[in-house]
């Protein structure tokens, strides 16, 4: 097999990648607003009850609609999955690794398709979407690999006469709830590590983004999954979620998304209901509040373009955004200003649109709550970008930039998830970094310097599971920057890491007498 090598990004200033990116576009334009049904042992079952996707660039366009689950059909899904784990389990690791490698290769084909699916159901840019979908293929491409390594077990010691062994097994039924920014990525990533380690999954999407997760579902079947080993399970959080996260038969949960449900999850998930006979594993990818440092030695050009690229691509709807940036005195005006000015430049509207470099954010929901941290950061700090949004077509909020922040000041405390980043003033390296650990989370963080002693002093105490140096906070690749987070960013399972696929496993010992 070849060696794992990430998926290249695609060149949109190419006109034949412009070309095939328009073709999926309109592949996808063909089918929207189509209806979709649950997945459950292979069955697909419609509910009367729906989950409405729609154009968040858009209100008026319809993505699709998408069959609700509910306790019944959990429960059934949840019989459906503990069936086909009878068998499963017992499938080779190179047979559940080769239907990745076949999905991933499905994917590749249909590439741009999917990106544009992403453009439509979750509003990411053209390269966003791109992004989003090479990610979501080299899951796929990196968990078969590491599957294979962990297939024989680990050595241990043996003595004279007697052999001993220490081998994987998987878990059992993994509920698998996924976010909606990276509606293909993290979905199809955690619900295939669950997979490929031989565990069978109950796939409940983010309700904004069910429509990607439902063509993945595709995809896996066309790939070989046998009939049960992914159940697709849309339905509300609360419900649907509460009910799989609660349920004896539940063995592992792999949950991404924020901090406040994460924590509803670990508590639910550590309570023994009737007829449980384990302890539930959790695997918990949550929030952050990433800082980007920038010392008085540093490249000042880079320092902003980071600050920026950081804060909003993605309209900031990024769990690693760079929502804050602590600058050391020195040379804050003169970072701040070219922040302003960089901000100043980006273009907003309709993602299909290539010259947009930002689209709009998720949802209503997600808009209102954004435009009222923008009204708390007035009376926090001093705005100097930004500051507005519209809403009557789509959900668009203008990248949005407060100056001489307090480090206590919500803005800098508090996730918001859209593209606004607040700034301060450090005295010198010591206090940013200070300051750049004074939240309850850890997920990313960048440093700009050209100190060596300031970056090996980061390297030490800048607590957070990814930090980048002389880069924004921003994209990780599998197998290259491996990801997840410290304290309330969740429980540091790192995605697209050599040890991913292992928290979906059990050691087993074997010793035998000859
Ligand atoms: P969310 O917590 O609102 O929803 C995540 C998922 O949980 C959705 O599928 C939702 O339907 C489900 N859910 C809601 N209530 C539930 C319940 N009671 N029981 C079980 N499931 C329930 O998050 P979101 O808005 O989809 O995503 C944004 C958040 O995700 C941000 O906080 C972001 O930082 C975080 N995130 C973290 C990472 C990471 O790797 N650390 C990656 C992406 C996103």
């Amino acid at each position: 097999m070849i060696p794992y090598k990430h998926e290249p990004f695609t060149d949109f200033s190419v006109e034949k990648n412009r070309t095939d990116y328009l073709e999926g576009l309109k592949t996808v334009e063909a089918y929207l607003g189509q209806d979709y049904p649950l997945i459950i042992g292979g069955e697909r079952i419609t509910t009367e009850d729906k989950i409405i996707s729609f154009n968040p660039a858009n209100k008026e366009e319809l993505v699709g609609r998408v069959s609700k689950s509910n306790k019944e059909l959990a429960e059934k899904a949840m019989q459906a999955a503990d069936e086909a784990f009878k068998t499963w389990r017992k499938v080779k690791p190179e047979v559940r690794a080769d239907v990745l490698l076949r999905a991933a290769a499905i994917v590749r084909r249909r590439k741009h398709e999917f990106s544009a699916l992403l453009t439509k159901e979750a509003g990411k840019p053209w390269n966003e979407a791109d992004a989003d979908t090479a990610e979501a293929i080299d899951f796929m491409e990196y968990y078969a690999r590491q599957m294979l390594r962990l297939k024989d077990g680990m050595p241990v010691e043996s003595r004279p006469g007697e052999d001993n062994r220490y081998d994987y097994i998987p878990l059992g039924v993994g509920v698998v709830i996924s976010p909606w920014n990276f509606a293909f990525a993290i979905m199809a990533g955690t619900a295939v590590a669950a997979m490929v380690a031989g565990n069978t999954v109950l796939l409940k999407p983010a309700s904004t983004t069910p429509v990607v997760a439902y063509k993945f579902i595709e995809v896996l079947e066309e790939a070989g999954m046998p009939a049960g080993v992914v159940n697709f399970i849309p339905g509300p959080g609360s419900e649907v979620g509460d009910y799989l996260v609660d349920h004896p038969n539940t063995r592992f949960i792999s949950f991404t998304g924020s901090k406040e449900v994460g924590l509803r999850i670990a508590e639910r998930s550590s309570k023994v209901n009737e007829g449980q006979i384990w302890m539930k594993r959790l695997i918990a990818e949550m929030g952050g509040k990433n800082t980007m440092v920038v010392d008085k030695e540093a490249d000042l050009e880079l320092a902003a373009q980071s600050i920026v690229k950081s804060a909003f691509g993605f309209s900031g709807q990024k769990c690693s955004a760079g929502s804050r940036a602590v600058i050391v005195e020195d040379v804050y005006d003169t970072v701040l200003e070219r922040v302003i000015e960089l901000t100043k430049e980006l273009t907003i509207g309709d993602p299909t649109d290539q010259s947009n470099y930002m689209g709009p954010v998720i949802d209503g929901n997600s808009y209102n709550k954004i435009m009222s941290y923008i009204e708390i950061g007035k009376e926090e700090g001093r705005l100097v970008a930004g500051g507005d949004g519209d809403d009557s077509k789509g959900f668009f909020v203008n990248p949005t930039v407060f100056a001489d922040l307090d480090p206590q000041a919500r803005i800098m405390q508090e996730e918001i998830f859209g593209p606004v980043v607040g700034l301060m003033k450090a005295k010198d390296f010591d206090h940013a970094l200070e300051i750049a650990n004074n939240t309850e989370y850890g997920l990313t963080g960048g440093v700009i310097t050209n100190n060596r002693a300031n970056l090996e002093k980061a390297r030490e105490d800048f607590h957070v599971g990814n930090l980048y140096f002389n880069r924004g906070c921003t994209g990780a690749i599998v197998g290259y920057q491996s990801f997840g987070g410290f304290n309330m960013s969740g429980t540091d399972s790192k995605a697209g890491g050599p040890d991913y696929i292992v928290l979906h496993m059990q050691a087993k010992t074997t010793s035998e007498m000859y």
